[in-house]
């Protein structure tokens, strides 16, 4: 239903607008992010937050700076304990806040100075009970908030369609949908708010693997192609391969060959550790895919990074004919000219590019299979763009940021999940160690003897939070005074993303070739770049990476048998930091790093937003709730089969398939 009809003023409904609010339905499913509970007064000075009952015993003071204001005055309790108030944006209360007044504040407590987050001009008797707090915009108040949502249920009145079949409801003791909407705005008591959690979470849950496992059936039923090859020719090519595969690859490998194998269409994430070998995984599927008579795509999310695949693949089929080329966006038009023409007319069997790979432009011919690196980084165009360049090729998406295989397949529940545990044989783990220092002078003297016995070296350089500029001049300096300090002995090369693809390209070959010894970076070497004889890497301001991204990185090293190092510096005090970066000293395991960091920070952080497929939920939290996500995946596989054996929910199934071909967020 419309907004309108809160019949507010046109400021509100911008404000409301920017919350995301558009309709009454989405303003009831905006849900308060936690609850004040108010049982009785507590003066508890240990405890940071405190509910008070006090009188206000000072003359209020007050401080504007432009629109924002901040109010101070004294308070004494019925200990006669005193108290310094300090509250922001509230200047319409001072009015009320008089001398002798009796008031109750909510806020945060530390040594007899509260920050308040709320003042109510009443006794703590009369606010007893539990108060949602909403996150707003500047303008609006809680109160007003709630008047909205109390009106937007009234309006809707039982209005709002559950998700959950009745079947559901009891199997799992739900409440009903209108009761949950209403007990989690106004809740009388903590079991209000634990019912209304309960049955929102799951129904939020039971949409979303609904829709998933609708979407994975539609792709089973289009037909894709059967891909018929001689087994021996791939069997011959694993067995030449420089060195034997790992069990996980093994099994990784034998999945994917049958998926090319069986007439449906190939949707597969192939997840695995830094350095764990999807690269040689990936060969071989494209070469089983260019045995059966089709071209092959893989797609890299940077130049770099495409070009390192593509000399990887050219070293894999070296003494085999199949004819391999890289498409980037740095090559000439007349160079592109070509490249397309013999995409065309089938003269190439494997492409190797970044997102130039799927421009209109380029028409294949009889693609067959698309692989694409580092999928969290692709958006969703980037995904349908693909698509229409063949509409029954085989998908594979391969991730370095692996997370365990359960949460997985709920989380991409519409792809099915090869991984790669185990490292080859051999690997070292990267000697990690946390320096708190913001200076190279603690690691010098190791830099160079391992300078001197013919290392190469990475500096990467601190993370400056939207500002590549700025990120590429301390780079830049940071170059400069490295190559002041090792003069002739070394060359400094410098890498960021103020370069030009050619010039990144131009520093990272000569890296490869040893022309360069110690590589001063950016990120831009965060993703899957593979030189061997570099086993040191020292990383400035390691506190402002996540821990993924700090595992990726430090990835970067140790690629071959040898002993590598990495350097984690940071003069940060603060404890988690500290903490995390003790954790990276201890664990080499990427599926228990990045763990770590989804509780830290979230999916969309960890692993990227919306647009790559990462699922967002309004209420549900994919890692606390993650048996809920599990219960809901078993049931929507439930209620689909019976659907689809003419046994009911039809209603149900038929409302998911319409938000489906609306809204199809969720599906590529
Ligand atoms: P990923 O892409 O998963 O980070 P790569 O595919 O780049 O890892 O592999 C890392 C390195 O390990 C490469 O140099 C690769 O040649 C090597 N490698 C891959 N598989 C094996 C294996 N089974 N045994 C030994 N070395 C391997
Ligand atoms: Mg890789």
């Amino acid at each position: 239903m419309e907004l309108q009809l809160l019949k507010t003023t046109e400021k509100r409904y911008q404000l409301l607008n920017q919350m995301n609010i558009f309709s009454l339905e989405d303003i009831v499913q905006y849900y308060p992010y936690r609850y004040d509970i108010i049982e009785e007064a507590y003066p508890s000075i240990n405890d940071e937050r405190i509910i008070i009952e006090a009188v206000v015993i000072s003359p209020v003071k007050i401080f504007f700076r432009g629109r924002m204001s901040r109010m101070t005055f004294e308070v004494e309790d019925q200990y006669h304990q005193k108290y310094q108030v300090i509250i922001f944006n509230r200047h319409f209360l001072r009015q009320y806040l008089k001398l002798n007044t009796i008031i109750t504040i909510i806020g945060k407590c530390q040594n007899h100075k509260i920050t308040a987050s709320d003042i109510k001009i009443k006794s703590i008797n009369e606010i007893k009970g539990i108060h949602p707090v909403y996150s707003i915009k500047d303008g609006l108040t809680q109160k007003s908030f709630q008047q909205y949502v109390k009106k937007s249920l009234s309006l809707l009145n039982g209005k709002i369609e559950s998700y959950v079949p009745e079947e559901m409801m009891i199997k799992h003791q739900l409440i009903h949908k209108n009761v949950a909407l209403w007990n989690i705005h106004f809740p009388e008591s903590q079991n209000d708010i634990k019912q209304s959690l309960k049955f929102l979470k799951y129904e939020e849950f039971l949409k979303f693997q609904l829709t998933m496992q609708l979407i994975k059936q539609k792709r089973s039923h289009e037909l894709g192609i059967r891909k018929e090859f001689e087994i021996e020719k791939l069997q011959s090519f694993i067995l030449n391969l420089p060195f034997q595969l790992t069990k996980d690859q093994q099994v990784a490998v034998k999945e994917i060959v049958e998926d090319l194998r069986n007439p449906q269409m190939m949707y597969r994430f192939l997840q695995g550790d830094v350095g764990s070998g999807k690269t040689v995984v990936s060969a071989i599927a494209l070469y089983a895919n260019f045995l059966a008579g089709y071209q092959g795509a893989l797609m890299a999310p940077t130049e770099i990074l495409a070009r390192q695949h593509y000399q990887t693949l050219i070293s894999f089929f070296k003494t085999i004919d199949i004819k391999i080329v890289l498409l980037t966006g740095s090559l000439s038009l007349k160079e592109k000219e070509i490249i397309y023409q013999d995409i065309q007319e089938g003269n190439v069997d494997i492409i190797v590019g970044t997102h130039a790979l799927f421009q209109k432009k380029v028409q294949y011919h009889q693609l067959g299979f698309v692989i694409t690196d580092e999928q969290h980084r692709f958006g969703v165009e980037q995904r349908k763009a693909i698509k229409n360049k063949g509409s029954q090729v085989d998908f594979l998406i391969m991730s370095a940021t692996p997370i365990p295989r359960t949460l997985a397949i709920s989380m991409y529940g519409d792809m099915e999940v090869s991984t790669i545990k185990t490292m080859p044989n051999g690997r070292l783990p990267v000697q990690t160690k946390f320096i708190q220092s913001s200076s190279m002078k603690p690691i010098l003297t190791h830099l160079k003897e391992y300078l001197a016995s013919g290392g190469q070296c990475y500096v990467i350089c601190p993370l400056v939070e939207d500002s590549e500029v700025l990120e590429a001049r301390s780079a830049s300096q940071i170059a400069e005074a490295m190559q002041n300090y090792f003069r002739d002995n070394y060359q400094v090369g410098l890498l960021h993303g103020q370069m030009k693809d050619q010039e990144k390209d131009e520093i990272m070959n000569q890296f490869q070739q040893n022309d360069i010894q110690i590589l001063v970076s950016t990120t831009v070497v965060e993703v899957g770049v593979d030189v061997k004889n570099a086993n040191m890497m020292v990383i400035y301001n390691a506190e402002r990476f996540g821990m993924s991204q700090l595992h990726q990185l430090r990835g970067r090293v140790g690629r071959g048998n040898q002993q590598a190092y990495c350097y984690m510096m940071s003069s940060s005090t603060s404890k988690d930091a500290v903490e995390r970066l003790k954790y990276m000293e201890k664990s080499h395991d990427g599926f228990e790093i990045s763990m770590y960091d989804l509780q830290l920070r979230g999916p969309g952080e960890v692993l990227g937003n919306r647009q790559s497929g990462v699922p967002t939920f309004l209420i549900a939290d994919i890692l606390k709730d993650f048996p809920v996500l599990q219960i809901a995946r078993d049931d929507a596989i439930y209620l689909i089969d019976k659907y689809k054996k003419g046994i009911g929910y039809q209603e149900l199934i038929q409302k998911i398939e319409k938000n489906l071909s609306v809204n199809n967020e969720y599906i590529d």
